[in-house]
């Protein structure tokens, strides 16, 4: 399968472990490869699988719907879709809020930057440093981390902001406060050498940055400063809404002291594996665009079936909790199991969306190959795990579906401390 993958498939497309996986089975918070191996899945397939493998619901809303109707087009009324804009725009907590459904996270965070820099009249943006929004001609433009910034044309300005990683860059060694302060007199000095940008646009966690978030309250003042000049803010909650980070539903309510942001989108998780994305905004932002639509594809009928149910089993199982009490559980675990290791710089994260970050010991430098035989040692021992970072891969991902239980938790923390003694004790 290897060979016939490389064979027609372009050389970009990055694959995990020196003998890739063929997954073809899941259920629950477990997969199966092609010789039958069972895998506790710590990764969800980067995070897309958000509930639970082979949720029923899920399979259920789909199965139905794909024997009704298979049918995409954005012309008729469409009841799943207007069905779950309600919900998300309830959710949201943007006033006002209209609801653009999208295939991706890439084409949600494209038609954010399409509707703050029509609203604007701008196209300068700021984005973070080391952050990831996607891999489209704009998306990739606002993409501060070079491994996954595969051009340097853009058709955007683009002005990268300190603050989005909390350990490494010039304010590191600062505590939070300080490093908040430090971070918004950089953002205030920098608006002071430009024109109004259109918006910021930043994950609260940084997801392909290695699981790192700044101190609580960051884009609050971040806000303030912005606001004095109307730049937006979108937050990208592709890897951190639904309940992931466990104390808030998005990422952005840990930021939330002067309310929510301008623009949000999402993808990844609310489709279980679906392919399903969005924007929320204000309505007086969402309809500045004269355009009759996006996308054809967005927003069609099984996505929205398969979201509408897997929303609803999130809330009514109160899976933001439960990524809370089990996220809470497994981050002291992993803390102890780390303590003492000399090539563990930081167990860090919140809710069900943790990092660990490798060094080589005695250096402080990023150690990418010794994520990559973590890696291949959890996957020996049966345990999938997600990798990233900044300037080199330096940190191991753990962000499982939110239903995961305690004693799974327990489980692939024995696997993982075992991977880590090996290589980084
Ligand atoms: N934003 C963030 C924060 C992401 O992590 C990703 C995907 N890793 C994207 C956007 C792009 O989403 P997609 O892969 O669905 O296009």
């Amino acid at each position: 399968m290897l060979a016939r993958h490389r064979a027609v498939l372009p050389d970009w497309l990055a694959l995990y472990y020196d003998d890739p996986l063929e997954i073809t089975h899941g259920e629950g918070r477990r997969v199966w490869d092609a010789e039958g191996r069972a895998y506790l899945d710590f990764f969800g397939g980067i995070l897309t699988t958000m509930t639970a493998h082979a949720l029923p619901e899920v399979t259920e809303a789909v199965t139905e719907q794909a024997g009704r109707l298979l049918h995409s087009s954005t012309l008729y009324l469409n009841r799943p879709m207007v069905e779950l804009a309600e919900r998300i725009a309830r959710l949201s907590g943007i006033p006002d809020a209209r609801v653009f459904f999208t295939t991706s996270g890439t084409e949600a965070n494209d038609t954010a930057l399409l509707l703050a820099t029509t609203h604007r009249g701008g196209n300068q943006i700021l984005a973070m440093r080391n952050s990831y929004h996607g891999r489209s001609f704009s998306t990739v433009s606002v993409t501060g981390n070079r491994g996954w910034s595969p051009t340097s044309l853009s058709p955007l300005q683009t002005l990268y902001v300190h603050g989005g990683v909390r350990h490494h860059g010039p304010y590191a060694h600062l505590d939070d406060e300080a490093f908040t302060a430090a971070c918004v007199a950089d953002l205030r000095d920098l608006l002071g050498h430009v024109r109004a940008p259109a918006a910021l646009i930043a994950e609260p966690v940084q997801g392909v940055g290695g699981f790192t978030s700044p101190p609580d309250g960051l884009y609050a003042a971040f806000r303030e400063v912005l606001a004095e000049q109307g730049v937006l803010w979108i937050a990208d909650e592709v890897q951190t809404g639904w309940g992931r980070t466990g104390d808030h539903f998005w990422g952005w309510q840990a930021h939330a002291r002067n309310g929510p942001p301008d623009i949000v989108t999402f993808a990844k998780g609310l489709g279980n594996g679906m392919s399903v994305g969005g924007v929320i905004a204000r309505a007086e932002i969402m309809n500045c665009l004269d355009a009759h639509s996006i996308s054809t594809f967005g927003g069609t009928q099984i996505t929205m079936a398969a979201a509408l149910a897997n929303l609803g089993h999130l809330l009514e199982h109160d899976l933001q909790g439960n990524a809370r009490r089990v996220g809470a559980l497994l981050l002291e675990r992993l803390r102890t199991a780390c303590a003492g290791l000399p090539g563990v710089k930081e167990v860090r994260g919140r809710g069900l969306m943790l990092g660990v970050e490798l060094i080589r010991p005695g250096t402080g430098l990023a150690a990418p190959e010794a994520v990559a035989a973590v890696l291949e040692e959890a996957r020996e021992g049966g345990l999938l795990l997600g990798k990233g970072g900044g300037h080199d891969t330096s940190a191991l991902r753990i962000a499982p579906p939110l239903s995961l239980t305690a004693a799974e938790a327990e489980e692939g923390a024995a696997i993982l401390e075992r991977a880590l003694r090996r290589v980084a004790g």
